[in-house]
């Protein structure tokens, strides 16, 4: 072991803390641009280009491993196919982690400014899977979950680096989302630049069928309904069920008096060939029921409490979220220790609100709320 002398110790500190702020400060985070082509949604294959400022040397890069609300390291590596970096038209060498499935390690050659980086992002057939690893397109319909079809640099947290995102969709197909859109044309949506957990935070719902319903007309912040379905009999349902959704929104607004949203979408996919879950994001859910979950008297009952207990978690699980579960990127772990609060209060507010709305009637909500107890 050696030594240092403590008053030399104490000046070369104080030097590595002035050039470890220079260089933080002299080093703005990347901006990186994505491009999605989801054209072949149908085939269940999202084709993936991203473009990543990058200096000469080694690079690593990560897929999304901890992925939010789903509270595991769930990402779904196993279905990206087809990685290759290239920079300046040459392919470059990488290898993947020997320790982390999730982590990439580029060589970036001398000269180069940036990197592209392509892949395919695969999503299984049949309904298999849950949450964003979950079957996610149809010939009908699909939703981009960015973090599907991204990868991101090591070095800065997510609210940091910046995403300017563009997506193809097929012919005639509608889209939903709470990003920001900034132009139309030629077939390609173009995004507004976004952080990466706010871009992640904001999937995509599209379809041939496409409901969009508004549920608090004129008022602000905005909340509206974007419905996806294998079928445009699905989307038809019953007068009332839009006025329960639109309870939902004033009620929801009493029981907490603000809210923390600049607009917030509703994103319900109705298919037997998607994986059925409910998923959380602050401006946003994506929630996902068979084809007659609306329409079926006895399936919509059975599902009248998803959307509203995913409603609630943008007040409790995204405004306000246990300190060990709020990671600065998706590669940290995520501790569950105080899921019992991110899920258990949601789960008792999202049961009040489905009957306050009235999508159960008094009845209904006392048997929901039985069913939900462990003898
Ligand atoms: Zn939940």
């Amino acid at each position: 072991m050696s030594h240092f002398p403590g008053r030399i110790f104490r000046h070369v500190l104080l030097l590595v803390a002035l050039v470890s702020a220079v260089m933080a400060a002299g080093a703005p985070a990347p901006q990186i641009t994505l491009s999605v082509d989801a054209t072949d949604a149908p085939r269940k294959i999202f084709h993936v280009r991203l473009i990543i400022p990058a200096k000469p040397g080694s690079l690593t890069l990560y897929y999304p491993k901890w992925i939010p609300g789903e509270h595991g390291p769930t990402g779904p590596i196993q279905d990206v196919a087809g990685l290759k970096f290239t920079a300046g038209g040459k392919t470059l060498t990488w290898r993947r982690d020997l320790l982390d499935g999730w982590t990439f390690h580029v060589e970036v050659p001398a000269g180069a400014s940036s990197i592209e980086a392509s892949l395919d992002f695969i999503s299984p057939a049949g309904s298999e899977g849950i949450y964003t690893g979950g079957a996610t397109a149809t010939d009908k319909m699909a939703v981009i979950n960015w973090n599907d079809v991204l990868l991101y640099p090591e070095g800065w947290p997510s609210d940091d680096l910046t995403y300017t995102a563009s997506l193809r969709l097929p012919a005639d197909w509608k889209f939903g989302t709470s990003l920001a859109v900034t132009s139309q044309s030629g077939g390609e949506i173009k995004f507004a630049p976004v952080s990466l957990t706010m871009l992640i935070d904001g999937p995509v719902i599209t379809g041939e069928y496409l409901k969009v319903v508004p549920l608090n007309a004129g008022q602000k912040p905005p909340v509206e309904m974007d419905i996806a379905a294998d079928s445009a009999a699905a989307l038809d349902a019953p007068a009332e069920v839009w006025e329960h959704y639109k309870n939902l929104v004033k009620q929801t607004d009493a029981l907490f008096g603000a809210q923390h949203y600049r607009d917030y979408h509703f994103l319900y996919s109705l298919s037997d060939h998607v994986a059925h879950f409910g998923l959380e994001h602050h401006e946003s859910n994506d929630s996902r029921l068979g084809e007659r979950a609306l329409v079926d008297p006895t399936k919509r009952l059975l599902g009248a409490g998803l959307l509203s207990h995913e409603f609630v978690h943008s007040w409790n699980g995204k405004y306000r979220r246990p300190a060990d579960l709020a990671t600065p990127d998706y590669e940290k772990p995520m501790q569950t220790d105080l899921l019992w609060v991110y899920e258990g209060l949601t789960e008792y507010l999202g049961e009040i609100l489905t009957g306050r709305m009235g999508e159960r009637t008094p009845e209904e909500f006392r048997d929901a709320l039985a069913n939900e107890v462990e003898p």
